[in-house]
């Protein structure tokens, strides 16, 4: 079912937002050489806890991985790029960091991830971050009413090309809102002017990621943590947006536009 927030639903999940949005920038300013993965977990479920928030991920239990997901963070390295178990891994330096979160607020939900470089950064980690974010910025760009599902994923497939690294279309992003996946599924190629009409109130997950040389994913055997097929790197961008109408409100940031009374 596809539901439709209304604008004091959407500045809600704004409030959830800009919490992920803090929460990341946090993170992200303890990741360093030396850092391990558990004590982001650590920090992640303390301020999860302080701010009284909901993760969406402790207990997840879908089809796939050998659940249920303990864990508050996914947190992926290097070639790992989606659904990352955390683990008793010491970052050393130039890992590339993929830091996905999802919480709930007082029920409302976003989710949010972002690649990083701890330490000294290879060019190549960048230019490859630097495309998942240049997609992502197109695929908002892409988000206003009238346009349809498949222009927001030929805009992200575009860049991937122009950049020559190769999409999946297994994992891509989602509709949420009440919870972390609601419909549709919104892959990261695709051919425009197809697929659902995109209308105001409708809530997003938009989320490139791409690995260095390949389309194809293999599982860690935890069951969880996506790898490169070929051992390629890996970055991913991701935010919660909702389509309005006229430009689309980027909900996982750290300020927020003037809630609607
Ligand atoms: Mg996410």
């Amino acid at each position: 079912m596809l539901e439709l927030k209304t604008p004091r639903e959407v500045a809600a999940m704004g409030v959830t937002g800009t919490f992920i949005a803090e929460s990341l920038d946090d993170l992200e300013h303890r990741a360093h050489p030396g850092v391990n993965l558990l004590d982001l977990e650590m920090r992640a479920r303390e301020l999860i806890a302080q701010r009284g928030a909901t993760s969406c991920y402790w207990d997840y239990a879908p089809s796939f991985g050998r659940g249920p997901f303990r864990n508050v963070i996914c947190l992926s390295v290097n070639d790992a790029v989606l659904h990352g178990l955390p683990h008793d891994y010491e970052l050393a330096d130039g890992d590339v960091l993929t830091m996905d979160i999802a919480v709930s607020i007082d029920g409302w939900v976003a989710d949010c991830a972002r690649t990083i470089i701890v330490g000294a950064p290879r060019s190549e980690d960048e230019r490859l971050i630097a495309a998942t974010e240049q997609a992502l910025a197109a695929g908002i760009a892409a988000a206003l009413p009238g346009n349809r599902l498949g222009d927001i994923s030929a805009a992200i497939g575009a860049v991937a090309a122009e950049y020559g690294y190769p999409v999946n279309t297994e994992f891509g992003g989602h509709g949420l809102g009440r919870t972390m996946h609601e419909d549709p599924h919104v892959s990261n190629t695709g051919r425009a002017n197809r697929g659902l009409k995109l209308r105001p109130g409708l809530t997003l997950a938009l989320e490139p990621w791409f690995a260095a040389g390949t389309d194809k994913i293999v599982y860690d055997p935890d069951g969880w943590t996506i790898r490169s097929a070929d051992g390629s790197r890996t970055a991913h961008s991701e935010h919660t947006i909702a389509i309005t109408d006229e430009q689309p409100l980027v909900l996982t940031r750290l300020s927020q536009p003037a809630a609607v009374s």
